[in-house]
C-alpha cells in the first residue's frame, strides 16, 4: 500500500493504459480523480475502484485541450480530495497522416490534446503541490516521440515536446521536492494500437527485442515505480517502457 493516504489524478482514465494506471494507484491505497473525455469511461473505471474501495475513486469528465475547463475540474477535485500528491498526465490521441495531406485540424487535435492537456493539469496542480512541499508528476509520452515515425509527424511533435516540458518543469521544480518524469511506452495493446493491421504489427514485433507487444500493467507498474517514495532521487527522465525497442 505505497500510496495510502494520497490522491492521484490520472487524465484518460477512461480506458486503455489510463485505466490500468488508475487501478494500479487505487490498489496501492491511493485515491483516485479518474479524468477522460467520455464522462461514462471515466466513471465506469472509478466503480471499478469503488467496487473494491468504497469511495476511492470519483469521475470527471472533461477536455483536457480545453484550458479554462481544466482548471474548473482541477478546483472540483482539490475541494473533493483536499490534496493531490500525484498527476498522471496520459490522455492521448493519433491522428495519423502523412505530412503532405495532414490538416490543419489534425496537427491541432494531437498538439492541444497531447501537450496542450499535459501543461493544463500540470499548471492546475502545481500550487497545491508546492503548497504540500511535494509531489510527482508523471508524463505519458511515447518512443516516437525520441525517434519519430513517418505518418506521425503531429503525435511525434506532442510527444517530443511533453519530453522537453517534463525537462523544464523538472528543473523548475526540483526545489520544491517535486519529481517530474515521463514514461515512454513502446507499442501497448489498447484500443488506439488495434487499429493496426497485421502487418504493421509483424514489422513492429521484428523491432522488439523481447519479442512480444506490451500491456497497459507494464505502463502502470513503471508508473506506480516513479510515484512511489523508492524514486525520490529521480526526476527529470524519460524511462522508455517498450520490450528493448529504442535502447
Ligand atoms: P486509448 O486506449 O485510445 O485511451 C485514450 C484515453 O485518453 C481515453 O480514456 C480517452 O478518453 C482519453 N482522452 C483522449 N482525448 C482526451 C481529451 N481531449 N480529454 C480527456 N481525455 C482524453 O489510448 P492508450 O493506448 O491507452 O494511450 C494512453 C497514452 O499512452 C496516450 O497518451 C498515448 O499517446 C500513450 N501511448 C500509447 C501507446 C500504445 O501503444 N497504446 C504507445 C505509446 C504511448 P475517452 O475514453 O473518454 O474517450
Amino acid at each position: 500500500m505505497r500510496f495510502q493516504n494520497q490522491t492521484a489524478i490520472v487524465t484518460g482514465a477512461g480506458r486503455g493504459i489510463g485505466h490500468a494506471i488508475a487501478l494500479r494507484l487505487a490498489g496501492e491505497g491511493a485515491r483516485v480523480a479518474c479524468v477522460s473525455r467520455t464522462e461514462a469511461n471515466a466513471q465506469k473505471t472509478a466503480d471499478e475502484i469503488n467496487g473494491a474501495r468504497p469511495d476511492a475513486a470519483r469521475a470527471y469528465a472533461v477536455d483536457v485541450a480545453d484550458h479554462a475547463a481544466v482548471q474548473q475540474t482541477a478546483e472540483q477535485i482539490l475541494g473533493e480530495f483536499d490534496r493531490v500528491d500525484i498527476l498522471v498526465n496520459n490522455a492521448g490521441v493519433t491522428r495519423d497522416g502523412l505530412l503532405m495531406r495532414m490538416s490543419a485540424d489534425d496537427w491541432d487535435t494531437v498538439l492541444n490534446t497531447n501537450l496542450k492537456g499535459a501543461f493544463n493539469f500540470t499548471q492546475a496542480v502545481l500550487r497545491p503541490m508546492i503548497r504540500q512541499r511535494g509531489g510527482r508528476i508523471i508524463n505519458i509520452t511515447s518512443v516516437i516521440g525520441l525517434i519519430g515515425n513517418a505518418g506521425q509527424a503531429n503525435y511525434a511533435a506532442s510527444k517530443a515536446g511533453l519530453i522537453g516540458f517534463t525537462k523544464s518543469i523538472a528543473r523548475e521544480v526540483a526545489s520544491r521536492g517535486i519529481c517530474v518524469n515521463a514514461i515512454a511506452p513502446g507499442l501497448i495493446e489498447t484500443d488506439m494500437t488495434s487499429v493496426l493491421s497485421e502487418e504493421i504489427r509483424k514489422t513492429i514485433l521484428g523491432k522488439i527485442p523481447l519479442g512480444s507487444l506490451g500491456k497497459p500493467d507494464d505502463i502502470a507498474s513503471a508508473v506506480a515505480f516513479l510515484a512511489s517514495a523508492e524514486a525520490r532521487y529521480i526526476t527529470g527522465q524519460v524511462l522508455c517502457v517498450d520490450g528493448g525497442m529504442v535502447m
